[in-house]
Parts: C-alpha cells; sequence; structure tokens
C-alpha cells in the first residue's frame, strides 16, 4: 500500500551487552539514508536476559506481536544466556526464528582490506539453516549405570532442508561463481546429516524450480574438513549451506579471516519477514566501555534493506563500511585500532 511506501516501520531489538551500543548506531546510520529509503519509524522493544530478570519473561509477547502487526523488518543486537540452565529462561533470539519462522540466516563474509591483516579475496557466505538440528532444544539428563546421562534430539526435516536448500540455491544463482557447497557429516551421522545432504542435492530437480539453478555447480564437504578448506584456501568459497550447528560455528570460524566478529552482518529470513543481526554475541568482556565495533550492526541494516528491495541505501551503507575499514583511521580495538563506538559510527556518518 501507499502507506507502507511511505514510512518503513523498523523494530529496534538491542537487547543485551553490546546490542545496546551496536544497535542505535545502526539506527544513526539508516536515518542518515535520508530520501534513499522511506521515511524510518523505530519502534524500541524488549527482549533479552535483562527483560528476563526484569520481567521474568525474555520475550514479551507485546515483543512478538509488535513485530508481527507494526513492523516491515527488525534488527535485533544480542543476548546474554546464563552459562547454566536457568529455570524458565530460554534464548529469545532462538524463540524469535521459530516464532516469526524465520528459518534461514544469511551471513556473508567479505575481506575489503589485506593490508589490514584480512585474508585476500574472501568473499563467501554462509547460509545456516534457522530452525532445527540441535536447537530445538530437547535435552534430559538422567542417571543411569554410567553415572549422569545426557542426551540430546537432533532434528532434520526434509521441509527445512528442502527451503534452506531453495534459499542457498537463490543466493549462488544470483553471484558471480555460483558455486554452492553442501556441509555435513553423513560419514557418521548417516541418517540426519544424509536426509540434509540428499534434499539440498535434489533441490535443482523439484518440479516448481524448473532450470532456474541450472548455472549453479553444486559441492560437498564434511564439516570438519570444511573448517580446515577455510583456514587453508577461503577463496575457494563462494555459498556454503550447512545444518543449524555447522552454520553457527563455519560463521564464526569465517569471522577470523577477516580480522573480527564485530564486522560480520547477518540476515534471518523468513518467506514474511526480515530481521537483521550481527553475528556477534553480547562480548560481556567489552560490554559497557562504549569500544565495540558498531561496523557488523551497520552492516546488518544494509543486509536488511537489501532484502526489501532499497538497493540504493543498502549500497550506501557497505560502501561507507567498507571505505572505514579500509582507511584503517578510525577502528575499534577488535581491529587493533584505538577509536570508540561513537568514533566509527562518525566516519561512517561522514561518509554517508
Ligand atoms: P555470547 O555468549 O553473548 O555470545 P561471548 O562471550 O561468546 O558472548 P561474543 O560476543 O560472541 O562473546 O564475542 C567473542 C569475542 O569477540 C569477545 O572477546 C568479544 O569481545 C569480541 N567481539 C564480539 N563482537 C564484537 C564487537 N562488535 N566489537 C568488538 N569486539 C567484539
Ligand atoms: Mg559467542
Amino acid at each position: 500500500s501507499t502507506a507502507a511506501r511511505q514510512k518503513l516501520r523498523i523494530g529496534l531489538i538491542p537487547a543485551d551487552g553490546i546490542g545496546k551500543e551496536v544497535i542505535p548506531a545502526a539506527k544513526a546510520a539508516i536515518i542518515a539514508l535520508g530520501s534513499d529509503i522511506p521515511k524510518p519509524e523505530f519502534l524500541d522493544l524488549m527482549a533479552g536476559w535483562e527483560t528476563f530478570t526484569r520481567y521474568g519473561v525474555a520475550l514479551p509477547e507485546e515483543t512478538i506481536h509488535a513485530l508481527r502487526s507494526d513492523c516491515d523488518c527488525a534488527l535485533f543486537g544480542s543476548v546474554s544466556s546464563p552459562s547454566k540452565k536457568v529455570v524458565g529462561y530460554s534464548s529469545p533470539i532462538v524463540a524469535l526464528r521459530k516464532e516469526l519462522d524465520l528459518y534461514a540466516n544469511i551471513r556473508p563474509v567479505v575481506s575489503v582490506a589485506p593490508q589490514a591483516g584480512q585474508q585476500p579475496d574472501v568473499d563467501l557466505v554462509v547460509v545456516r539453516e534457522n530452525t532445527e538440528c540441535l536447537y530445538v532444544k530437547q535435552e534430559i539428563l538422567e542417571t543411569g549405570a554410567n553415572g549422569k546421562e545426557a542426551r540430546a534430539t537432533r532434528l532434520i526435516t526434509e521441509r527445512a532442508s528442502r527451503r534452506i536448500g531453495q534459499m542457498a540455491f537463490d543466493i549462488a544463482a544470483s553471484r558471480p561463481r555460483k558455486l554452492l557447497t553442501i556441509i555435513h557429516k553423513s560419514n557418521v551421522l548417516s541418517v540426519t546429516d544424509g536426509l540434509f545432504r540428499e534434499t539440498v542435492r535434489a533441490v535443482p530437480s523439484l518440479p516448481e524450480v524448473g532450470g532456474i539453478y541450472d548455472g549453479v555447480t553444486i559441492n560437498e564437504q564434511l564439516v570438519d574438513s570444511a573448517v580446515y578448506r577455510l583456514f587453508r584456501e577461503p577463496q575457494v568459497f563462494d555459498v556454503m549451506v550447512a545444518p543449524n550447528l555447522y552454520g553457527d560455528i563455519l560463521s564464526d570460524a569465517a569471522a577470523a579471516l577477516v580480522g573480527s566478529l564485530g564486522l560480520i552482518p547477518s540476515v534471518n529470513a523468513g518467506d514474511d519477514f526480515i530481521m537483521g543481526e550481527p553475528v556477534h554475541g553480547s562480548a560481556p568482556d567489552i560490554a559497557g566501555q562504549g569500544i565495540a565495533n558498531p561496523l557488523a550492526s551497520i552492516r546488518s541494516a544494509a543486509l536488511m534493506l537489501r532484502h526489501l528491495g532499497y538497493t540504493k541505501g543498502a549500497d550506501r551503507l557497505d560502501v561507507a563500511v567498507d571505505q572505514v575499514i579500509r582507511e584503517g583511521q578510525t577502528l575499534t580495538p577488535d581491529l587493533k585500532g584505538t577509536s570508540t563506538t561513537s568514533e566509527v559510527l562518525d566516519a561512517v556518518l561522514r561518509l554517508l
């Protein structure tokens, strides 16, 4: 509708730790885009560990409702989770991905400044399944003949594997190299990872797909050797598609290739909603010091805008971020700089 085009309603969920420092930076960068996007309207929403300790609920009903009814998209910061299980608490981001059926987590890792210690020519995307695998979180603890016994359920379904596969093929088909690598461990987990692998492989021959993925080359690699290869020759990868847990681990590993977790954006994507989220966590070791790198969050805003079709705004954010990294004058300590979050934001805003 016209109303929808006049305004862009963005839910902001900074949540915990450095999320509260980097999401406001992303907001400022979006505002600086001016007329390149519809006028943004921000809604501040609550979730996270702090919300739980205050109100006894990690993901308030109001937040879910507001996202569903009043937002076109959202930006999520990061949550601190207790290291031990706390009764009644479970991760709000995992719940949100389920509630909004954000079944894909798309994580591009790109090097722009080899002189600053980034591996040259890294340009890959990790496409992580977002709803199942070990994240169904069905764990039980029993006491048996061997003492305590802990078990976890790992769920892989054809439906989830097919739709993440389709998303990964779409992304691969849109990129110059058109190369998709399926990550699995089906030599050990032949049933679960076997299903994932076979289902993704079969995507191009689905009747509704036609020939649209004909140009995509399909590779596959066991997750352990994929990590090794990622460190030895990251340039060989284009798009990697993986079940939830492997995808999480691979993208943190890939982050190391470009210098910092503080640079890696993501979007959680479903068929009806899109939520940007930096890949990093709440970084309790630096939270509250004003030195968190805001670039992952600004890039997440760009990814979100790109998925909504606002290419010009997305490009402008990416160009500004890349420029700040290339110049190397204004960087936070994770990139061996001495600047603060707000100084890095100011550098981005000046370029915008
Ligand atoms: P969590 O449980 O919330 O994931 P964590 O201890 O695993 O917390 P991460 O946020 O995952 O912390 O970060 C891992 C390391 O990377 C930490 O040393 C953190 O300081 C650093 N780091 C992560 N994000 C950033 C950022 N945006 N800017 C600077 N350093 C960061
Ligand atoms: Mg972490």
